[in-house]
């Protein structure tokens, strides 16, 4: 695939400034503030890196005299997205899930309410997509990250005995205990296709509670949004092409689209992507095979909340555009943009009847 074309292809969802009249930027690195001492509001900015990525909160302010207070209300929120990496994340030891595939099959597990929800949420999901989206992937995951370290297929063998572990009718759910039971031994639940998303709608939720409903959660390309800042009617969220992501000039972006109250996530970039015996294969999963997706597609969703759009970006990717199309527009609360390129072919870009209007950058 040539350059051009990959770069018009992916899509980064990157968060600019706000329509103040700036040149849309990253946010500024941790503990900078765009705060003067003066009283006039402001829109400040804070960075903490969890979950193999860098959440990125943002919290206008009426008055920079609540700097201190919105500052506490960020620590607050950066402490439930912490407290969610204990729960979901795969690269610590003593993270639930890890603990978890250590368990026997067939004997019921005690879990956190949290990660019953998560789990409740993605299993309504995979039952939707018949699979497509399916956490319980994990030895499967686990299998083709290896494939990707190492540039060689797994085998047969290998493939086989990570599909017999992985399903979601394998999992029982007691949500009154609440506990789960696996139906296999060595099974491995695997959220990094939520988690991110879940994480951000629940910082938000902390923003709101602590009195700063004008705020935004992003981690990387899942973003939550709050009520828009002062005078504005929504947040404007650019969506750039990712090969020119580190530039950051106006010129990066493709578009951009004004939310709030509302997530946007994007799916497929080509960053964790892999080239073994001449194939692409992209860091998403095909059930089917066992192996990362071999389509060239970057799936934009929109929706109530980032739990939702970050599923929901990676099952569009996997079902393809379109079953991806049908699932989303049978859900009146979900939007899509499906982009999608053949080796050496034009980009060809697909949207949800509902897809709000993409300015330009
Ligand atoms: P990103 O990593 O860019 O946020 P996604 O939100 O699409 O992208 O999540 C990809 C992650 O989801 C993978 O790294 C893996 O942990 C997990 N995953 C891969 N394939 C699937 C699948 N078919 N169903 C559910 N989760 C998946
Ligand atoms: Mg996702």
């Amino acid at each position: 695939m040539n350059r051009s074309l990959a770069a018009s292809l992916v899509l980064l969802i990157a968060i600019t400034g706000f329509g103040c009249g700036k040149s849309p930027s990253n946010a500024p690195a941790a503990g900078e503030s765009a705060t003067e001492a003066d009283g006039s509001p402001a829109l400040l900015t804070f960075q903490r890196g969890a979950m193999g990525t860098r959440f990125t909160i943002r919290v206008w302010v009426e008055s920079s005299a609540r700097a201190e207070a919105a500052q506490a209300a960020a620590d607050a929120a950066f402490a439930r997205i912490l407290d969610l990496e204990r729960i979901f994340s795969d690269y610590r030891a003593d993270s639930e899930i890890v603990k978890l595939a250590a368990r026997p099959a067939g004997m019921p597990v005690p879990v956190s309410r949290e990660l019953l929800a998560v789990l409740d949420r993605t299993q309504r999901l995979s039952r939707e997509t018949g699979g497509a989206f399916d956490v319980t992937l994990g030895p499967m995951i686990r299998l083709w990250r290896q494939s990707r370290k190492n540039t060689a297929l797994p085998t047969e063998e290998r493939l086989a005995d990570a599909r017999a572990r992985s399903g979601w009718q394998k999992v029982e759910i007691d949500r009154e205990a609440p506990a789960i039971t696996l139906a296999m031994d060595r099974m491995v639940l695997d959220f990094g296709g939520v988690a991110k998303g879940y994480a951000a709608d629940e910082a938000l939720a902390i923003l709101r509670r602590r009195g700063f409903p004008r705020s935004l959660v992003a981690g990387s390309g899942d973003i939550a949004l709050g009520d828009p800042p002062g005078g504005k009617s929504g947040w404007r969220i650019g969506i750039r092409s990712l090969d020119v992501a580190l530039a950051e000039t106006p010129e990066d972006l493709s578009g951009t689209v004004e939310l709030a109250n509302a997530a946007i996530s994007t799916s497929g970039d080509t960053e964790q992507s892999i080239v073994i015996g001449g194939v692409r294969y992209s860091h998403i999963v095909d059930p089917k095979t066992g192996l990362g997706l071999t389509e060239r597609i970057a799936v934009t969703v929109i929706g109530p909340d980032a739990a939702t759009t970050d599923s929901l970006a990676t099952a569009v990717s996997v079902l393809g555009r379109e079953k991806g199309l049908a699932l989303i527009e049978s859900k009146p609360e979900v939007e899509c943009l499906i982009q999608m390129a053949g080796e050496g072919q034009a980009v060809s870009e697909t949207r949800s009847i509902g897809f709000p209007a993409v300015a330009g950058p």
